[in-house]
């Protein structure tokens, strides 16, 4: 009688709720994806109760033996996942993987270049209210006027303000990004070359987007976006960064690593390395292609023109309606996305003029073009019929038979 619907019912109904919000609605959010039962198992497990200050083999904690195994799985298995030297898996998210970098290689006032926020890039790439914009001094790249990165500018950028680190990644960029060219430009003013590829990993496990590893420095990503895996962070490394990755993350930042979580991406990694993982990858770049094609049809223009990966950023503009208003309205409906800004966005970033759509968790539900192309019709009446209480009802409906056809975890 010491399961959680006795000794806890109300944090219990809070949990059975979001379970059920989880089957009910088709999710859009790019950077959010169903993990499988085995990767909650070993995070449920108890792992969660043990210490580890350290890495495999050199602790600060006895007992260590078993939680060393897990930790040295997971690290090998990444490796061979990315074709990397090194790998830490400690991080407890990506800000904190993220963190880590600019502790290792950075001093509070150096000159640091990312992707600007407003154009597609991270807040933990220099944003001014977060740390990595506080502390260091930051030179923005963003798009050209066809929305793409513009490389010939970053290239100037790091040419004239020499950074001691240039970061390339994203989390709301469609296209690929040509990282060779980024590892150029580094090496020839002598920075570090820092991927962040958080939302593209799990397509480039699978082989669907380029892997920066033979070309950066350090790599950081997220477990749990494209990759399936449970909330958290990794970084991989080229062998001569090691040391100062691994004592930047403890006993820099962190102290015990959630050993629990570790375990659960040691699965995540060996389900990514299956022809399946590949399989699902394929469709949720083909969803996502579809998806930004029927979007377009009904006009609605997709930022950069395209998608080449999971997500895509819609502009809104056209239909007269807000990024606030419309993640309300389409929440109604039952389809989940977030509001996003859009370059040169005239709105505040609290408002915006732009979602942004992501194909990952829905793919993982079992969703195909078929079910691609009718999902961004649904999105599309919405949003051509906003107060429209009988379209909403209808696409309510649309949405339930969809999700009952498909059910995440089974009914
Ligand atoms: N890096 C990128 C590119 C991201 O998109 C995100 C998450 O949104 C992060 C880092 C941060 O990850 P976390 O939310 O785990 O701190």
């Amino acid at each position: 009688k010491d399961t959680l619907s006795h000794i806890d019912p109300e944090l219990f109904a809070a949990i059975t709720s979001e379970n059920q919000r989880q089957e009910d609605h088709i999710e859009l959010i790019a950077s959010e994806n169903y993990v499988s039962c085995a990767v909650m198992e070993a995070q449920g497990s108890q792992l969660t109760n043990k210490y580890a200050e350290g890495y495999p083999g050199k602790r600060y904690y006895g007992g260590c033996e078993y939680v060393d195994v897990a930790e040295q799985i997971a690290i090998d298995r990444l490796k061979a996942l990315f074709g990397a030297d090194c790998a830490n898996v400690q991080p407890n998210s990506g800000s904190q993987a993220n963190q880590a970098v600019l502790m290792a290689f950075a001093k509070p006032g150096d000159t640091i270049m990312g992707m600007s926020l407003s154009e597609g890039g991270h807040l933990t790439h220099g944003m001014p209210l977060n740390m990595s914009g506080k502390w260091f001094n930051v030179v923005a790249y963003g798009l050209d006027a066809k929305e793409e990165i513009d490389y010939d500018k970053m290239e100037a950028l790091a040419r004239e303000h020499k950074p001691k680190i240039i970061i390339a990644g994203a989390s709301a960029y469609s296209l690929r990004i040509d990282f060779e060219r980024f590892a150029k430009v580094a090496k020839e003013i002598g920075a570090i070359f820092w991927v962040d590829m958080a939302h593209y990993a799990g397509l480039i496990a699978a082989g669907y987007y380029p892997n920066p590893v033979p070309f950066a420095d350090v790599v950081t990503s997220t477990t749990h976006k494209t990759l399936r895996g449970p909330r958290g962070g990794i970084i991989l490394m080229k062998a001569e960064h090691e040391k100062a990755i691994n004592s930047a993350i403890f006993p820099g930042l962190q102290g015990g690593p959630l050993m629990h979580v570790i375990a659960a991406k040691a699965v995540a990694f060996k389900e990514a390395a299956t022809p399946e993982f590949r399989r699902y990858q394929e469709q949720v770049v083909a969803n996502a292609r579809v998806m930004a094609r029927v979007l377009s049809e009904r006009d609605l223009r997709v930022v950069s023109g395209r998608t080449e990966s999971h997500v895509f950023l819609l502009d809104l503009r056209s239909k007269k309606i807000t990024g606030k208003e419309a993640e309300a309205v389409l929440g109604k409906a039952h389809i989940t996305v977030n509001k996003n800004g859009i370059p040169n966005d005239p709105e505040k970033p609290f408002v915006t003029s732009g979602i942004r759509i992501g194909s990952p968790a829905m793919t993982t539900r079992g969703f195909t073009e078929i079910e691609a192309e009718r999902v961004a019709h649904l999105v599309a009446d919405v949003l051509d019929a906003p107060n429209d209480e009988a379209v909403l009802e209808r696409v309510r409906n649309e949405v339930s038979a969809l999700c009952k056809k498909f059910p995440v975890y089974g009914a």
